[in-house]
């Protein structure tokens, strides 16, 4: 069995964060564990409170999972606030980790900042050295770099920009651009593109952790990272196929059709 973390907050209504984690970790048949940041209080309509967790807690969470159990990947998703995010970087060095796939989570597609704004220079300078792989979408990528991006010339200097600054792949995820798609992977010296067909619904919350967390779990699995994340956008996509509703708002993706 390959042992599978996911750092990150809790959404209530299920189609993001740990649950979606959680989800998909079953759903590639590797055992899921989970170490919680913050919850938020939450449905398909938008976030609506957030109570981070105590830094000492969280620590004692990511010590409790590594002091006993090998762990195979790891997906690191909200992480809120300043302490959170020094405390995790702090913690997992302790631990010889691999297969890091983090997903700089800034704001939600409801609007909300998931990663308090002055918490952005903590993220970029603590967590994206340790990254195996970093996933942000075009506005995270726009907010890591400062410059804007808006399409696949763009995406491919923002790659370069956010290479340098220590997370060995960049993924940069280009579903907020117009039809199909596409991603570009940059390992430091060349680029890969992967493109899907657009799916037309609005019922996509927790794409990204999904995404982020099937990479983690490929990897975790032995899978190299161009198959890893050939194989989790595969799996995005089918998901997204079956989302559904189930609220007033966007719907979640689906993990078991
Ligand atoms: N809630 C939590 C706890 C999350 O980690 C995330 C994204 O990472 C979201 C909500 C946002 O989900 P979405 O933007 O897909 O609606």
């Amino acid at each position: 069995m390959k042992n599978l973390l996911t750092i990150a907050g809790s959404d209530s209504s299920g189609g993001a964060g740990i649950q979606a984690d959680l989800k998909t970790f079953s759903a590639h048949r590797v055992f899921g564990m989970s170490v919680i940041t913050a919850v938020t209080a939450q449905s398909t309509r938008g976030v609506f409170a957030v109570q981070d967790i105590d830094p000492g807690v969280i620590k004692k969470q990511i010590e409790a999972v590594f002091e006993d159990i090998a762990v195979h990947g790891i997906k690191i998703g909200m992480v809120s606030q300043i302490q959170t995010i020094q405390v995790i970087a702090e913690t997992l060095k302790q631990y010889p980790y691999k297969n890091l796939v983090v997903d700089p989570v800034m704001i939600s597609k409801s609007g909300f900042d998931l990663l308090q704004p002055e918490a952005k220079a903590a993220l970029i300078s603590h967590l994206l050295p340790m990254a195996t792989v970093l996933t942000p979408n075009l506005p995270e990528a726009e907010e890591i770099t400062g410059m804007k991006v808006q399409n696949l010339e763009d995406m491919k200097k923002a790659a370069v920009k956010i290479h340098s600054l220590g997370p060995a792949f960049v993924l940069i995820k280009g579903g907020h651009l117009q039809g199909d798609a596409m991603d570009i992977l940059y390992d430091g010296s060349s680029f890969t593109t992967y493109t899907t067909k657009r799916v037309a619904t609005k019922n996509t919350h927790g794409t990204g952790c999904t995404l982020s967390s099937a990479i983690a779990a490929n990897l975790g699995k032995g899978e190299s990272i161009q198959v890893a994340i050939k194989h989790a956008k595969a799996y995005i996509t089918t998901a997204i196929e079956h989302s559904f509703s189930i609220g007033r708002g966007p719907g979640p993706v689906h993990h078991f059709y």
